[in-house]
């Protein structure tokens, strides 16, 4: 084989090892907001952790956390569409059979699986930042958990049917078709929480950091707070 040849198999070799992941389909749930699912090629990952996504051949990748439990042979990624950005409105065009480039898992904001049988969590999330927490309560089927998400409008509240309806809060600040009309924050500045419980944080800075204070303000341990941030 010439060199040449010898190159161009390489090439190939790396193109085909190279996470490539091909989509199964995709869900719209609003306009902005999708469901996509793609191969898991065997992929190990605990609830709670992301991957990073891009669309195959372009070295922009970005993380999602895993939405799907890891009991089932596909991944999926809550994905909300931001209009300036450059990844999430080009994933949002896929169609069966396209390929993807994924690389993962990472992280830390995972549960011990030990406090999972002992222990009450409180998930409070915005926006699409409850993908992760419907990984683990999809996961860890006897979790004692209790779901606060923060949202615009009612229509945000992703998926929220799959939840057991004393288990999840919609909380939405512009109308009032949530369980509670107002942001996260309110809620917990209206309510308390046991200090025992342990609470995991997940979507913007803003409301992570308001809602840090409140819940510190409130008694509850720096110990049984954990956060991701996604922007
Ligand atoms: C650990 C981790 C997990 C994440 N998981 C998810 C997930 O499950 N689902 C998901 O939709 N996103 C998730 N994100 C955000 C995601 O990685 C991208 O930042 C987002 O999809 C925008 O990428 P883009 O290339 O379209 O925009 P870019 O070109 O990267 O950015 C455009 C701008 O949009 C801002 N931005 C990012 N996300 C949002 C948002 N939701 N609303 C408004 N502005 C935003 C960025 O800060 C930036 O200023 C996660 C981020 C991190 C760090």
């Amino acid at each position: 084989m010439s060199k040449k040849e010898n190159a161009s198999v390489r090439q190939a070799e790396e193109i085909t090892t190279d996470n490539i992941f091909r989509v199964h389909s995709i869900k719209h749930l609003t306009e902005s907001t999708y469901i996509l699912r793609f191969d898991r090629n065997g992929m190990k990952f605990n609830p709670g952790q992301h991957i990073t996504l891009g669309m195959s051949g372009d070295k922009q990748l970005r993380e999602y956390s895993v939405y799907s439990p890891n009991n089932v042979d596909y991944l999926e990624v809550l994905v909300k569409e931001v209009a300036e950005g450059h990844v999430s409105k080009r994933l949002k065009k896929l169609n069966h059979g396209d390929p993807v480039s994924v690389e993962g898992p990472f992280g830390f904001f995972t549960l011990d699986e030990k406090k999972v049988a002992t222990q009450s969590f409180l998930f409070i999330a915005s926006g699409t930042g409850i993908a992760p927490f419907h990984s683990m309560v999809k996961s860890y089927k006897d979790i004692d958990y209790t779901i606060l998400h923060g949202v615009r409008h009612g229509k945000e509240q992703y998926a929220s049917e799959v939840y057991p309806p004393d288990r999840y809060i919609g909380c939405t600040s512009r109308d009032e078709e949530g369980d509670f009309h107002g942001r996260v924050t309110d809620y917990l500045r209206k309510n308390d929480i046991d200090s025992n419980t342990l609470v995991y944080l997940c979507g913007n800075y803003e409301m992570i950091h308001e809602v840090y204070d409140i819940l510190t303000n409130k008694g509850l341990s720096p110990d049984n707070i954990r956060t991701e941030v996604y922007f």
